[in-house]
């Protein structure tokens, strides 16, 4: 598929410390910020329109172009821990939330942002930036605060006319992405559009307020520290004050980081008891991997690495022996092997142990071409980290990098039963089908595999070309109800996005 012109870094500068963390499209997409001309405003019944069904096939659309974004980070290790982390949050919150999928990207800038069918963008800068796990969790409690109260989806009905000519632009470019066009029509990728939403929306001050109460209800009772918000509000405000000194940007200028928030989440922690800040080991591990991973090569992996070599002394436990691991992860980028093998052992010192060091292990020794060591090394994670995605595909890998697929098939279903919605697991199971000359199995796992990432027409190809090899009876008729239940959805689909576009 051809890329539009406008990508995610070009297209979004963030605002550290804005009143609601939220994206700025700035000096992209000529005609965004022109005011629109003749567009009904949207009364009740366009607010009744957009129900929670097509707030999720618009959330579906979006991540579809989204992932195949250059800063969509497609780490196992950091969806898990960050969707787990929404996920738990949500278990809190005063009312049933159908859906959080919580995903990173790479951009070094402090932002968060929440996107309509419960989907929640943090950029590694924020992990980054955040001194312990409660910080982060404050702010995905905050953007699920936004999901709770649909947000989302009232403003885009009910604010002012540039958001909905923003939505409706979106609604036609993602009707050209179900329409399985090979190119978006409007000529801009959905996933900035959906971004200038969120900043055209422009929450208001009541809405922050809601979205903060919430958030710090659901982090109390999820068991983080409520003092985390404060201490996150605190660094948005310096961030922000650097911003403003580096020339100053209009969303700062007129959505101030009130005092006004600050307060009121200090008078509400202020009845909460006190709780020990001790985070989990993961948050450690996944940060040194963001930090690496947003630097990605260059001066800005040197730099990184600089920091990840001063918490090895200044640090001590997991800290430091979650900077060793960063030092590792850096080292496989550059395929310095025997550097990343010494870093992993520097970061088991002391008995340490984890997830993300387990997974590296594995993939390490596939690199250096060690394949039973990976084979055995994935035996043993898998027995010690069943709960892990990222030891999972670690293992997955092993087996097929040594020619293993017909185990590797067999971890997969099994792995499938476990976490159906993970769309990797699918992908990789209809390539070791393929290898065995399953064809229509391979097929039929690959239109999982694009269903579970909304690329609903793609689905419907694979179903139809396994029916095609099909020779049983049984199997034809039971992919002829899967084809025709997928076509109707992809007709609801589209009828929902017309009728908003034309609204
Ligand atoms: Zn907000």
């Amino acid at each position: 598929m051809k890329r539009s012109a406008l990508t995610l870094p070009e297209s979004l500068r963030v605002i550290a410390g804005a009143g609601c963390l939220a994206v700025a499209l700035l000096g992209a997409a000529p005609g965004l910020h022109a005011q629109p001309v003749g567009i009904p405003s949207m009364g009740v019944a366009s607010a009744a329109e957009l129900s929670p069904g097509l707030e999720r096939t618009l959330g579906d659309a979006i991540m579809e172009q989204g992932r195949r974004d250059p800063t969509y980070i497609a780490d196992p290790d950091v969806l898990q821990y960050l969707t787990d982390m929404g996920r738990k949050l949500a278990s809190h919150a005063s009312s049933p939330i159908e859906r959080v999928n919580v995903f990173a990207l790479r951009d070094p800038q402090i932002n968060a942002f929440a996107l309509p069918g419960g989907y929640i963008g943090i950029n590694s800068g924020l992990v980054v930036a955040a001194g312990s796990e409660s910080e982060l969790a404050s702010v995905v409690a905050h953007e699920i605060g936004h999901v709770l109260q649909r947000h989302i989806a009232r403003g885009m009905t009910q604010s002012a006319q540039s958001s909905h000519a923003m939505i409706a632009a979106l609604a036609g470019a993602l009707l050209a992405a179900l329409s399985g066009s090979p190119d978006l029509a409007m000529g801009v990728a959905a996933f900035g559009q959906a971004a200038a939403v969120d900043r055209y929306l422009g929450f208001s001050r009541q809405a922050e307020q809601e979205a903060d109460r919430s958030g710090l209800d659901m982090m109390i009772r999820a068991g983080y520290d409520p003092a985390g918000m404060v201490r996150m509000f605190e660094r948005l405000e310096n961030a922000s004050r650097l911003n403003q000194g580096a020339g100053g940007n209009p969303y700062t200028s007129t959505h101030p980081m009130s005092v006004q928030r600050m307060s009121d989440a200090q008078n509400r922690i202020r009845g909460a008891a006190a709780r020990p800040d001790s985070g989990s080991d993961a948050f450690w591990y996944v940060r040194a991997k963001l930090r690496v991973e947003q630097a990605r090569a260059g001066q800005a992996l040197r730099a990184a690495e600089e920091v990840l070599r001063a918490d090895t002394r200044q640090t001590q436990g997991v800290q430091r022996s979650a900077a060793w691991y960063g030092l590792a992860v850096a080292a496989m980028k550059r395929r310095e092997f025997d550097a990343a093998e010494k870093a992993l052992a520097e970061a088991r010192a002391g008995g340490r142990d984890s997830a993300q060091i387990a997974g590296l292990e594995i993939a390490l020794a596939l690199a250096q071409g060690r394949s039973e060591r990976a084979l055995q090394l994935g035996r043993q994670a898998a027995e010690r980290w069943p709960g892990s995605q990222g030891v999972a595909l670690a293992q997955i890998e092993a087996l097929q990098g040594s020619g293993n697929d017909a185990e590797a098939v067999r971890v997969l279903q099994a792995r499938i039963k476990q976490w159906p919605e993970v769309p990797r697991l699918w992908q990789l199971l209809a390539q070791s089908q393929e290898r065995l000359g399953r064809r229509p199995e391979a097929r039929k796992a690959m239109a999982q595999f694009y269903e579970l990432t909304g690329a609903l027409p793609a689905a419907v190809e694979q179903l139809q070309q396994a029916r095609a090899m099909s020779s049983d009876f049984y199997e034809q008729s039971e992919l002829d109800v899967r084809i025709r239940q997928l076509r109707e959805r992809l007709e609801s689909d589209r009828a929902l996005l017309e009728r908003f576009r034309k609204k």
